[in-house]
């Protein structure tokens, strides 16, 4: 049987002259558009000489025709290599020497740098603007629609993500056809997604979230999409009558409730708002309830496995979890150390087996080897619980956990009890290199705007929920945390800023 996702996609298309993609500026482009343009587009890649199994990384600003490339290449056996628009020349030399691609389409813009990177690794380079025009679109508008789609295995690769890369180099995660195909097949049965949706996608597409979670589900349920070019609260606003699901990153959510036009009324179409990406506070789930009468279901995943829990659809979302194991998917939490699985209650590492776990990491056995348990887990790096509902809770990065004169701290927990204060809208708390301590455990906070936060007043009110050594030793007040694009909290930022604070008290 064929494994390829691009033609289990096409033969579920039931109603091929349905609008699948309407875009800000109004273009619509049906699912035979889609597929008439993907063919054009697969038949200009093997015309450059990409062979089943290449590589196209393609660094480009989201528009269709980028999304219609992604098709493209699955449907040319090729593999599929997106990278964030953010990466500087220097990054994307070091992407390209790694991946070797045969093919490399980037913005018009960075066309000279791009140019001679690729010229030292033997790839072509053609280009696509955000209104999808360049070279690469001449190509295509000469190029053929009738292409046969290559025959691929469930096990064959259809693309190659970096992983953000926050402590040392970035690793290409390799997903295959059936990781794809897997994740998207389940998330539209749980999510109860189907051809009446209208999906609100204001999602980068070089990340799991906008590209497979996002896109696939709405092209296995033969739904559509408003497809925004990147999040813009007038943009939703205008779009929220017509749509009927919406996935986001958290700060989506925390910028509209800043919006007075988000109420009831403003999200009377809706049947379903999504998050994942970084934890969404039980705070801003609670106030979204309040605002809209929807409850933000909350699902948890990575680049390295697709989705692989989700808060239900028909029954309890819990705030501040990510609900339970994706159906076929398995997840333990052990003792990092020895591997051993803990009882429910207790904090360890996030292990998930299941179809949505990737392959390893291209070119790199001995990572692969080390992320990998006997027996087929995946050791995800997170930390977190199984409580007695079965309801997973995620309590942070295993590489933030702070050791503070030997005691574990978590900082999730801490962070909880920050944020409760009145006049706090967010914190991070992290560890810092400490003479005495080995790392001090450090509060940064954001205060709700006018609102000024005594720092003994903060230390004060803690004293008095959690254990002493838990107690940050210095509490500083900055007005933002350092983010990346798809919201997470970057603590390497703040570790990084604050390394001296313990050293700097000491000579003083
Ligand atoms: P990425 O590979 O960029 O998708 O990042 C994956 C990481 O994001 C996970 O390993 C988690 O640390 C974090 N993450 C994703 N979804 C959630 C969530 N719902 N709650 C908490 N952390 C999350």
């Amino acid at each position: 049987m064929n494994g390829n996702l691009f033609q289990l996609f096409c033969d579920r298309v039931a109603e091929p002259g349905k609008i699948c993609i309407e875009t800000a500026g109004g273009e619509r482009y049906s699912y035979a558009d889609l597929i008439e343009l993907s063919g054009r587009m697969a038949r200009a890649l093997s015309e450059l000489g990409v062979a089943p199994g290449d590589r196209v990384a393609v660094q480009v600003e989201k528009s269709v025709p980028a999304l219609v490339l992604y098709l493209a290449t699955l449907r040319a056996g090729a593999v599929y290599l997106p990278l964030n628009t953010a990466y500087t020349l220097a990054e994307l030399r070091y992407f390209i020497e790694d991946a070797e691609p045969r093919l490399v389409i980037c913005d018009p813009s960075k066309r000279t740098g791009v140019l001679e990177i690729a010229q030292d690794a033997g790839a072509s380079v053609a280009t696509l603007d955000a209104q999808g025009r360049g070279s690469w679109t001449d190509l295509v508008a000469n190029a053929s629609a009738e292409f046969e789609t290559v025959p691929r295995t469930a096990d064959d690769l259809a693309a190659i993500l970096y992983t953000s890369g926050t402590t040392g180099r970035s690793k290409g995660a390799m997903l295959t056809h059936d990781n794809l195909v897997s994740n998207a097949l389940t998330l539209c049965d749980i999510w109860q997604f189907s051809a009446s949706d209208v999906l609100l996608h204001a999602l980068p597409i070089y990340h799991t979230h906008g590209l497979f979670v996002a896109t696939n589900c709405v092209l296995f349920s033969g739904a559509s999409m408003i497809f925004l070019p990147k999040f813009d609260a007038n943009a939703i606003f205008a779009a929220l009558p017509r749509a009927s699901v919406m996935m986001g990153v958290p700060t989506f959510y925390t910028r509209l409730l800043d919006d007075p036009r988000l109420t009831r009324e403003s999200c009377a179409h809706m049947r379903l708002f999504i998050s994942g990406s970084a934890p969404l506070l039980a705070e801003t789930h609670r106030e979204w309830q309040a605002r809209t009468g929807h409850a933000i279901l909350e699902r948890y995943g990575m680049t390295e496995t697709g989705m692989s829990t989700s808060n239900p659809y028909d029954r309890d979302r819990v705030p501040g979890t990510v609900g339970f194991p994706l159906p076929g998917v398995s997840i333990r939490v052990v003792d990092p150390e020895t591997g051993r699985a803990l009882p429910n209650g207790e904090i360890g590492m996030i292990e998930v087996k299941g179809p949505n776990v990737f392959k390893g990491y291209w070119r790199n056995p001995e990572k692969t080897a080390a992320e990998f348990r006997e027996g087929g887990f995946f050791i995800t790096g997170d930390l977190g619980k199984i409580d007695e509902r079965s309801y997973v809770h995620i309590v942070g990065r295993g590489k933030d956990l702070i050791i503070t004169g030997g005691f574990n701290v978590y900082p999730k927990e801490i962070e909880s009890e920050i944020d409760s204060l009145p006049g706090v809208v967010e914190s991070a708390v992290i560890g810092i290199p400490h003479p005495d301590f080995g790392e001090g455990v450090t509060a940064v906070i954001v205060p709700e705007r006018g609102a000024s936060i005594e720092t003994d007043a903060v230390l004060s009110e803690l004293e008095q929920r959690l254990a002493k050594f838990k107690l940050p030793k210095r509490v500083v007040v900055i007005d933002e945390l350092p983010r990346n694009t798809m919201g997470k909290v970057q603590k390497n930022v703040l570790r990084e800023q604050y390394k001296d604070l313990y050293s700097r008290a000491r000579a003083i």
